[in-house]
């Protein structure tokens, strides 16, 4: 079996980030990923600071990947299907990947829920439909809202986007009919009659967290399914850290990349304690 100081599992913002300050502390790191980050979503982010002209998802990604190898990251797409605790070290299996390490750092990220409605991915892709009003609200300012989702989580998300817009409409999820042009989102009521042009659709579906890994290890997670963390990222399994959109907290770029610097500095000091 391969061995290496830390495994990182989960290659967005979170992972790669770490995996810079875990390879600058000359840590032998592997970062295994089985798909694309979900910031890979993302048409042009106008809040991740450094970019006062804006970054698309992609373009992040690779700047992210890049610096990760200049410092010498391993990186390899593999799914990890199970994670085990040993009495010295975590044990990870996966598609043609068996590695133990003493730390690793679960950055899976969360699966948004969509409408099941055509044509859903390709308008997210050009921000007609948006995730995630903290993201993009201000680009929203002024223009024809609505909001998909029942309950309290839609009622809440209306009210933080009426500071940006006096038009602002909830509609039920499952109800009528959705149809996405290049610019506009046509919601027509049950019955048919009385079609509504929207400029942005905002979904407020929820979201589910990837956190299946550290629990079947026995890690604790909050009522929403998001894993619990203490200060210093670690889940309440010794040596087993998360960071990122997987933890309870605002899902955001900068809030991951900034818990997985913690990570990554705890996971350091660990290792060193482990060794000493
Ligand atoms: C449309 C859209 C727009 C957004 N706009 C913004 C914005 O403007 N500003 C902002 O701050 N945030 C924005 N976000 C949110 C941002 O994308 C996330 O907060 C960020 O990507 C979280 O990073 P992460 O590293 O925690 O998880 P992710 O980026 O989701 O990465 C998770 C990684 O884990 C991997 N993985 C999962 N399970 C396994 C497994 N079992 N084995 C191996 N690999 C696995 C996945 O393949 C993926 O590589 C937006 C999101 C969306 C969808």
């Amino acid at each position: 079996m391969e061995r290496r100081d830390a495994l990182i599992i989960g290659a967005g913002p979170a992972g790669l980030a770490a995996a810079v300050y875990l390879a600058r502390f000359r840590r032998k790191v592997l970062v295994l990923s089985d798909g694309p980050s979900r910031a890979s979503w993302i048409p042009e982010s106008h809040n991740t600071p450094g970019f006062p002209h804006g970054v698309g998802g992609k373009e992040l990604l690779a700047r992210l990947t890049a610096q990760a190898r200049a410092f010498g990251v391993e990186t390899r797409q593999a799914r990890v299907d199970a994670l085990v605790r040993r009495s010295d070290a975590f044990e990870i299996r996966g598609s043609d990947v068996a590695i133990e390490a003493p730390t690793v750092l679960l950055v899976t990220g969360v699966i948004d829920r969509l409408p099941d409605v055509p044509g859903v991915e390709a308008a997210v892709r050009r921000s007609l439909v948006r995730m995630c009003p903290i993201c993009d609200a201000f680009e929203a300012t002024g223009k024809r809202i609505a909001v998909l989702g029942d309950g309290g989580v839609a009622e809440r998300e209306a009210a933080f986007l009426a500071t940006y817009s006096d038009q602002v409409t909830v509609i039920p999820p499952g109800e009528g009919r959705l149809d996405f042009t290049e610019a506009t989102v046509r919601w027509t009521p049950p019955g048919g009659q009385a079609s509504q042009d929207f400029d942005n659709l905002y979904l407020a579906l929820g979201c589910a967290a990837q956190a299946a890994l550290a629990v079947d290890c026995g890690a604790r997670r909050d009522d929403e399914g998001a894993l619990v963390v203490d200060a210093h990222q670690m889940t309440s399994i010794d040596g087993l850290y998360a960071a990122g959109d997987v933890v309870r907290g605002i899902n955001q770029i900068a809030v991951a990349t900034g818990e997985a610097a913690i990570a990554a500095t705890a996971m350091h000091n660990r290792l060193r304690q482990l060794a000493g």
